[in-house]
């Protein structure tokens, strides 16, 4: 597949193309705008866009130093409060960086920052929510953990979250590029974890440690990835088996897949990666510092 020499790939764009193939060539190569509602009822499922994004906003808010009491006034809608106070009350960040380790041990937050590196012939990028360093003398003491703020009705698996390219991707681009935020020392796979930490269950984040085995998978399963989609012509790219992945995709009907969206509670009963991707809902930062490497 022809590819722009400057194509920059993202956990979004290769799980797409994991999830179908078409949809990855549509959005991504293409670049196909195909007006048409993701889920419904609309206004439903805009709402609940928009809630996520406003929360993403609320914690950036808190993570740059701005007064609490300012951040609370934002929280305009009965669940951004209570995600709120759940957050206030949690406090994830420092909750689970410094938890069982040596609670006196400084850290540095890098909030909403993106981290790119090279990899097979492109750049493959990544933008977090947030990834905190913990310093300390040793190497051993040393932690780099990226936290990802969810705001979904459902707490995905475990299995689902270890398997999405969001986890792959983004542990693999800490250890790649994220030794400029940890004083110029490279960033080893076991000082790393990636922590979902969800809105509406604040107890029950998902923890997911590195290693050097891991990442070394997962850069032979990215470079093969990116490989096959360079190999893959045109017309040979597939639609994907999974029928009930289109109803919740605005190209359904450009595809031939039906006409009417998706009810936004059945969305929640199933379990293919791609719709549980869309419900975990990522967002586009206005305000993203990029480090290119
Ligand atoms: S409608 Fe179905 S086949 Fe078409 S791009 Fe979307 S998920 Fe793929």
């Amino acid at each position: 597949m022809k590819l722009p020499s400057d194509f920059q790939f993202s956990q979004a764009s290769l799980q797409a193309f994991v999830d179908c193939p078409q949809h990855f060539y549509l959005r991504y190569v293409q670049g196909l705008v195909w007006p048409a509602v993701e889920a419904e009822p609309i206004e439903v499922h805009e709402r609940r866009m928009a809630l996520g994004q406003h929360f993403h906003r609320m914690v950036h808010q808190h993570l740059v130093g701005v007064d609490e009491a300012r951040i609370a006034q934002m929280a305009n809608e009965p669940e951004l409060d209570q995600w709120w106070r759940n957050y206030q009350s949690y406090q994830p960040a420092t909750a689970l960086l410094l938890k069982s380790e040596e609670t006196q041990a400084s850290h540095k937050t890098f909030p909403e920052v993106t981290l790119s590196a090279a990899l097979s012939g492109y750049r493959l990028l990544a933008k977090y929510d947030l990834i905190a360093i913990r310093a300390g003398e040793r190497a051993a003491n040393r932690l780099a953990v990226i936290f990802d703020w969810k705001t979904s009705r459902h707490r995905p698996r475990r299995e689902t979250l270890a398997a999405t390219l969001q986890t792959r991707v983004y542990r693999y681009l800490l250890v790649r590029a994220g030794g400029y935020l940890n004083d110029n020392v490279a960033v080893q796979p076991d000082q790393v974890e990636m922590i979902y930490w969800f809105a509406e269950f604040p107890e029950s984040p998902g923890r997911f440690p590195y290693d050097d085995v891991q990442y070394q998978a997962d850069e032979t399963y990215l470079q093969g990835l990116i490989q096959r989609i360079e190999a893959l012509s045109a017309e040979d790219v597939q639609l994907t088996d999974d029928v009930r992945a289109c109803r919740y995709c605005p190209y359904r009907s450009y595809c031939d897949r039906g006409q009417r969206a998706g009810k936004l509670d059945e969305q929640i009963e199933i379990a293919t990666s791609e719709v549980e991707t869309e419900a975990l809902l990522d967002f586009d930062f206005e305000q993203i510092a990029e480090i290119e490497f």
